[in-house]
Parts: C-alpha cells; structure tokens; sequence
C-alpha cells in the first residue's frame, strides 16, 4: 500500500491573514485600540513573550503599553492597576501575563479585570457567555484554531470532533467554540478508556494534551483532519533539546491534513490576542459604557 502523506495545515499564512483582518478593523477605528501589557517581575520568557506582543501589536496598528512591575509588588498593588486600567476609556484590552511571581494568586488577578477588556477570553463571564453562545471574548489558541481550520477550508458544521485534553486554556474552550460551529463534539482526556477508539470516529481530532506523540498513526481515521496543539521541549543528544507535538509524525502518513509543530497553531494565538483587542475596541466604541464605571 502507497502511503499519502497529509496536506500541511501551516500557520503563518492564516496567521497573516487574520493580522490584516485586524490591521484593516483597527484602522477603520477613530483612534487606534490599545492594549495594556501587565508583568510582574522579571522572568526571562514573560519578558520575551510580552516584548513579542507589543512588537506584533505595532505592527498592526495597535497602541499598547507594557506596565513592567517590579517584582515584589504586592496583591493590592497589582489589583489597583487592574483597577485603573479597567477604568480608562483609551485602555481597550488588558493582559495579564502569566506565571506571576508566587507570593500573587493569579485568581483574583485575572476575575478583576473587566470582562469586556479581558483579551484573553479567561474571565468566568467570557468562558460563560462562550458555552451560553453568547457574545464574549473568546480564548486566544482555541478563537486561533477555529481560524486556522477556516483559512484552510476545513468544514466544521457537522464534522464529528474529537478533542484530545479538558484544559481551561485549550480542551474546553475549543469544545465550546465547536459545538457553537456545530460539530458533534467529543472530549477526552487522561481517564477516557481505549482512547484510540475514540480518537478513530473523529473527522477532525484536535490534540492539547501535553503528552509528546500520544497519537500513532493507529488511532488516527484515514484521512481525518489533526490539529496538534502540543508544544513539547523533548532532549536531545546536543543537549539544546527540540520542539515536538503530541502527535507522532508518522500521523501524516494516514491524516488528510496535519498542523505541523511548531509552525502551525503556535502563531494563530498572538494573532487572535490582537484581533481580540480590536474587537474590543469596537464593541466599546459602539457601547462606550461597557468601559470605565459601569461594568467591572
Ligand atoms: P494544556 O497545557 O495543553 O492545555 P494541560 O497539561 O493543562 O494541557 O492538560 C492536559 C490535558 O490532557 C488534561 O485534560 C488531561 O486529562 C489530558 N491528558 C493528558 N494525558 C493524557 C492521555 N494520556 N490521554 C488522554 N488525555 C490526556
């Protein structure tokens, strides 16, 4: 038997795509959208990672700010920031990066921020308002996924999805937006027996599990669809280590089509925090009291 090998669902490309769908929202804008950047501390990757932000933020045509606190700021003077920023009129989206140092709860940080702020679509409200089907701030690497499918004109509406891991960030939202396109959503995860009879109904199998090559090439239906939203840092002989999914490679011999690791969701997820912002920045602009005093 001649093996296929999967079409390669590539991130940069929908990534640009949706860069300049909110590049071209947020100039229709009356002024810019801004997006406040908050770090505590100086962890080497949450200073790179937000220093990429501003930079990708700039490069679409968004103002934003990096409120760079120093490391042994306290709970109450986090929260007041929080405070202010959710109060401003010019602030559209806030992010705070995450991990914060560990004498600050996380918790109560991210539930003061204004749900119509909250550009990481992580408030109780914004996860409510997404498994309501309501109107809310999606989560950035699940909005970036639905993208990802669209730019490659993968069907959703009626596919049967499995997705693979249940985590707040990645496994339940992606199920909410999914069943919200109207896929027939399954969700697995570490308890599930026999997950590749699971994995086998799926059209399109979506992996956020964390586990590096938890799916063979077995538990994969010919010519399904497979999102792999793992990001693994396995060793190697050089000592620098490399970068690797959880799905195994040999997957692309069976897939009909396969995000590579990294190059395929890991961009969409920058992309979405600013298409966020800009649809923040718009709906403030149509309700600017959803800003400022009224909702907190
Ligand atoms: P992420 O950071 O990708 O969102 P987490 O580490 O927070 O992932 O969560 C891992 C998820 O993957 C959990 O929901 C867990 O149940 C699931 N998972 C981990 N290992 C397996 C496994 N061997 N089989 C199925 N699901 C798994």
């Amino acid at each position: 038997m001649t093996q296929g090998t999967a079409q390669v669902l590539a991130g940069p490309p929908a990534a640009a795509a949706l860069l300049d769908e909110a590049r071209r929202r947020a100039a229709r804008l009356p002024r810019p959208p801004h997006l406040a950047l908050v770090r505590v501390g100086e962890d080497p990757a949450s200073v790179s990672y937000v220093r990429g932000k501003a930079k990708k933020a700039s490069e679409v045509g968004l103002s934003s700010h990096v409120h760079a606190l120093p490391g042994d700021t306290t709970q109450a003077d986090l929260l007041a920031l929080i405070g202010t920023l959710n109060a401003e009129p010019a602030v559209s989206g806030i992010l705070v990066q995450l991990p914060l140092p560990a004498h600050l709860d996380p918790e109560p940080v991210l539930l003061a921020v204004n749900p119509a702020k909250d550009v990481d679509g992580l408030h109780p409200a914004n996860t409510g308002a997404l498994w309501n089907a309501h109107e809310g701030l999606r989560p950035c690497t699940p909005a970036g996924i639905m993208a990802l499918l669209a730019h490659h004109g993968v069907t959703v509406r009626g596919a049967r999805v499995v997705v693979v891991g249940r985590s707040a960030l990645v496994g339940r939202p992606v199920a909410g937006l999914l069943l919200n396109a109207d896929a027939t959503v399954t969700l697995a995860h570490r308890v599930t027996p026999d997950l590749g009879a699971v994995t086998r109904g799926a059209d399109i199998l979506i992996v956020a599990a964390g586990q590096p090559h938890l799916i063979t090439p077995d538990m994969v239906r010919p010519g399904a669809t497979v999102v792999d939203v793992g990001i693994n840092r396995v060793p190697t002989e050089d000592g620098k280590g490399r970068l690797t999914g959880d799905v195994h490679p040999d997957v692309a011999h069976v897939a009909g089509a396969l995000t590579p690791v990294p190059g395929g969701v890991g961009p969409m997820t920058v992309a979405q925090l600013l298409m966020n912002t800009v649809i923040a920045a718009e709906r403030q602009h149509v309700q600017p009291e959803v800003t400022g005093e009224l909702v907190r």
